[in-house]
């Protein structure tokens, strides 16, 4: 599962992990969005993954995004994954469908501003607690989806959360379990912007524990497109 792979080879892999995940959880397979995260790699490895039929991905640089943009510009479907600075909202804003790091209201504020049309976001939840970690803390995420209310160009599609590191799967399970749960609550909010009916969680080495606690877009770098330029 690495560059030396093909993108086909990968993904044949990632989808047969989905279906045993999913037959796991008794989810259907096709609520599961594979986001492909090409930020390590090269255009040309984005468009070996574009050809394989993958159609959703994901840059974390305004500069990573503009470059794989010009040659797959077409057919792709754009995410902003990483944190993102409030300066850099213009150079992306028409490029992306969705942005995943939402995490604070001058950021939400300069979408709104920058946007000609309504922009899917999740906010980006710290559930872990790390501090290296970006995003809200938990009990912050109630107060701030209210506070988007003026934000007409902002809808809230979900929340997003980054798993710490570790192979402690009863660790993970508990993150992306906390995750869902706020996502309850927040739905339970039932406000016309924000219907959270999306979960973006999980990365090359915890996206099938992922998937059983309700994933439904994956983010998938190395393990798919692999990590060498
Ligand atoms: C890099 C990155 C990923 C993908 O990481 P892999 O472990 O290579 O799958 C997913 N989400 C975010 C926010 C990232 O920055």
């Amino acid at each position: 599962m690495d560059e030396t792979m093909s993108v086909q080879q990968n993904l044949k892999t990632i989808k047969g992990n989905i279906q045993q995940a999913c037959h796991i959880a008794n989810r259907n397979p096709d609520e599961i969005k594979i986001v492909a995260v090409t930020k390590y790699v090269s255009v040309q490895r984005a468009q070996e993954a574009l050809s394989c039929g993958v159609v959703h991905f994901g840059e974390n640089r305004d500069e990573g995004l503009q470059e794989k943009w010009d040659h797959l510009t077409e057919q792709a479907v754009w995410h902003f994954i990483g944190s993102l600075q409030t300066k850099k909202v213009k150079k992306i804003i028409d490029k992306v469908d969705y942005i995943h790091s939402l995490d604070r209201i001058s950021l939400a504020e300069e979408i709104h501003k920058r946007a000609t049309r309504p922009v899917k976001c999740f906010i980006q939840v710290n559930i872990s607690g790390e501090e290296s970690k970006h995003g809200l803390q938990p009990g912050e995420v109630a107060g701030f989806v209210k506070d988007l209310s003026p934000f007409t160009n902002i809808e809230l599609v979900g929340l997003m959360t980054m798993a710490p590191y570790t192979e402690d799967e009863e660790l993970l399970r508990t993150c992306f379990r906390d995750l869902k749960e706020l996502q309850g609550n927040i739905k339970s909010m039932d406000l016309p912007y924000a219907p959270c009916m999306e979960l973006s969680m999980g990365m090359s080495n915890d996206y099938m524990i992922a998937i059983e606690e309700g994933a439904t877009f994956i983010r998938i770098g190395s393990a798919l497109v692999g990590s060498e330029k």
